[in-house]
């Protein structure tokens, strides 16, 4: 488990000038062939993050995380669970430039990106973050496990933002669903659907108490 509480070079940037320094970034070679860096979107902070592989075509033209196909599906999950892609989600990507032709980010890539991603973990402070794909598990988790043997199945690590640890959940990606499209029980999109349950009756847990009418009433 990648140790989310060690130091980064930018632990005491403030969040614009963290983001206007990941925008400018050319540590890697992605710099050279992307068309914009694609920071992240949502609410900061935030109970709910997910961490994706790297933007798609989309993405690195819009400067926005999952906005191509697989992005649309990943909106139809969150939907289904009654999440607000706008209000209730931070969504991330391992390495924020486009890798040419979407191959894997290399390994040298997702190092030079992590301690980004570690400044936005701490910057959002999830309660529940979820992995999106091979690239975020290998380097969160730093599992040597596939996502078919992992996903579904919750984790944790102990995060110095908060008394409680944050819990951790690898999903299929969507892109390997918009592949494997079967509704079928048991197939990857029905299990990613049983997932996305459980995340949210995992979220209710964190949600502010209904407000009680009648005790506001009884108050005035
Ligand atoms: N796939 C990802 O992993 N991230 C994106 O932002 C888009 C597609």
């Amino acid at each position: 488990m990648l140790n989310l509480n060690q130091e980064t070079p930018y632990d005491n940037v403030p969040l614009d000038d963290f983001k206007n320094t990941v925008l400018s970034c050319q540590q890697c070679e992605l710099c050279h062939t992307r068309t914009n860096v694609v920071f992240g979107s949502g609410p900061i902070p935030c109970n709910l993050m997910i961490i994706g592989e790297g933007p798609g075509e989309q993405e690195d033209i819009q400067s926005l995380p999952f906005v191509g196909r697989s992005g649309k599906l990943l909106t139809k999950l969150l939907e289904y669970a009654s999440i607000n892609r706008d209000t209730d989600v931070f969504i991330a990507n391992t390495v924020k430039c486009r890798p040419p032709n979407n191959r894997t980010p290399l390994q040298a890539e997702i190092d030079s990106c992590k301690p980004y991603l570690i400044r936005q973990i701490k910057f959002v402070k999830p309660k529940i973050l979820l992995l999106l794909g091979s690239p975020s598990l290998k380097t969160i988790l730093e599992e040597t496990l596939t996502i078919s043997k992992t996903r579904g199945k919750w984790y944790k690590t102990a995060v110095d933002y908060m008394p409680d640890p944050l819990y951790i959940m690898p999903l299929f990606h969507p892109s390997y669903l918009l592949r494997n499209s079967s509704k079928e029980e048991g197939k990857p999109k029905w299990l990613t659907w049983q997932d996305m349950k459980e995340v949210k009756s995992a979220l209710r847990f964190y949600e502010p108490p209904p407000v009680q009418v009648d005790k506001i009433l009884a108050n005035t």
